[in-house]
């Protein structure tokens, strides 16, 4: 039977757990090696409770969202068994993870390679757009973890090049966005052809319905952890809205960015056109700018992420499904320049800042006819966002339809203790 969130409510924590360390986890010399090199004092909370689990064989459930360092939590047990199973024959693995987008499968690789710094464990990683021969030839003599997006794993099936009768655990990590993005028949087939006695560990962000009834199919007697209440945002992001004209919110942000000297700022836009038109009026107001989203190529894409985290570029443009599993280290500033449409988006992308502790600011710009999504996220997060002004920039008066918006955001504003947000 699993067992809903709400029964396990009084289990949800959200700091670290500072008074436990690594050593107490059970973890091998090696792997806490790899930990204190990295600078990781305690475990975060999903590491506390999901890492005894999985080494005990457990299934798990995991509520985690990016951010809670839910990587480490299924890598460090995952690594820690490897170490006395024996090595993957041809073409196999004994370990599959799999995510949904190429940038958080490339970083789930980064973090295996960061933990198993000091063990010899055979990784490799698989996803679409790139030239299928070389990841064919990385798994000629097996691995044994594998990281994979479904689309490009199932080619590499059809052409023989990746077995899995040595498989013993199965990872399906942000199960929540690899539905959105409709991966569920490729999930499905996927599972199909993995052995049933296997360890399944399931993470995703928030558990809806149809997560349950995944759940139910892939997961036998499931144990689960949760350290994020659903769809609230870290208490370390302090979040503003700025209200202004749709045409004004270009000059808006290049005004913001300049005045506050912001360094390493990610911009979320609706579409990819949007991202493009603001990456070049950022770059004419000389604010280096890059674009990432699902029409540029992986070298594009993965160009941008590297000379953003280097600080070549100062202002990151991303559309959702681009910025899936983004993990940039202390990012300071995320700015929606529109809302999006499905208000748990606003938590995921907000959740890239504050991370892990450290403190971050979220910035909207919403303008007239955004007014009811940014009500949906306010009600969603049951908080109401304080609404900031800058008299250093001249806002232009919005049109009559505009201004009688304005009014339902003033009017929400004064009822900021209103017994809705306190439920
Ligand atoms: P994740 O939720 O896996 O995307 O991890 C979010 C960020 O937290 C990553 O940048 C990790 O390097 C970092 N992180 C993971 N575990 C810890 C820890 N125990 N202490 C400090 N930072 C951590």
């Amino acid at each position: 039977m699993i067992k809903t969130f709400e029964d396990k409510k009084e289990e949800q924590v959200e700091a670290h757990s500072d008074a436990l360390s690594f050593d107490s986890l059970g973890l091998s010399e090696p792997l806490l090696k790899a930990i204190a090199y990295h600078g990781y004092k305690h475990p975060s909370a999903i590491q506390a409770k999901a890492i005894p689990l999985i080494m005990n064989g457990d299934d798990v459930m995991a509520a985690a969202q990016t951010g809670t360092g839910k990587t480490a939590s299924f890598a460090l047990p995952i690594l820690e068994s490897l170490l006395t199973k024996k090595q993957s024959s041809q073409r196999q693995t004994t370990v599959l993870i799999l995510t949904p987008t190429r940038e958080l499968a490339a970083q789930i690789l980064a973090s295996l390679e960061t933990y198993g710094k000091y063990v010899s464990i055979r990784t490799a990683v698989v996803f679409g757009g790139v030239n299928i021969n070389p990841q064919k030839n990385k798994l000629k003599n097996g691995v044994e973890i594998l990281v994979a997006t479904p689309g490009r794993l199932l080619d590499l099936y059809r052409q023989k090049a990746i077995r899995f009768d040595d498989l013993d655990t199965f990872v399906l990590d942000e199960a929540d966005r690899m539905l959105d993005m409709g991966f569920i028949h490729d999930i499905r087939k996927v599972i199909s052809l993995l052995p049933k006695n296997r360890q399944t560990l399931l993470f995703s962000a928030t558990f809806s319905n149809d997560i349950r009834k995944l759940a139910k199919s892939i997961i036998k007697n499931p144990t689960e952890v949760s350290v994020t209440p659903r769809n609230t945002a870290a208490a370390t992001i302090a979040q503003a809205v700025y209200n202004v004209k749709k045409s004004q919110k270009s000059a808006l942000l290049s005004h913001l960015v300049s005045q506050h000297s912001w360094e390493q700022v990610l911009v979320f836009t609706k579409t990819k056109h949007g991202a493009n038109r603001l990456t070049d009026y950022l770059k004419e107001a000389g604010l280096k700018s890059m674009a990432i989203h699902g029409n540029k190529s992986q070298s594009a894409r993965t160009k941008a992420l590297a000379d953003f985290k280097k600080n070549k570029i100062r202002i990151l443009i991303a559309t959702d499904i681009a910025s899936r599993g983004l993990d940039i280290d202390q990012l300071p500033h995320v700015v929606n320049y529109d809302l999006p449409y499905v208000a748990e988006d606003y938590v995921h992308r907000i959740g890239r800042t504050g991370r892990a502790g450290a403190s971050g600011e979220a910035i909207s710009l919403v303008s007239a006819d955004e007014a009811k999504l940014l009500a949906a996220i306010q009600r969603l997060i049951k908080q109401e966002i304080p609404i900031k002004t800058c008299n250093s920039f001249k806002f232009e008066k919005d049109d009559k339809k505009g201004s009688d918006q304005r009014r339902f955001f003033r009017k929400r504003s004064k009822k900021s203790h209103s017994d809705k947000f306190r439920r």
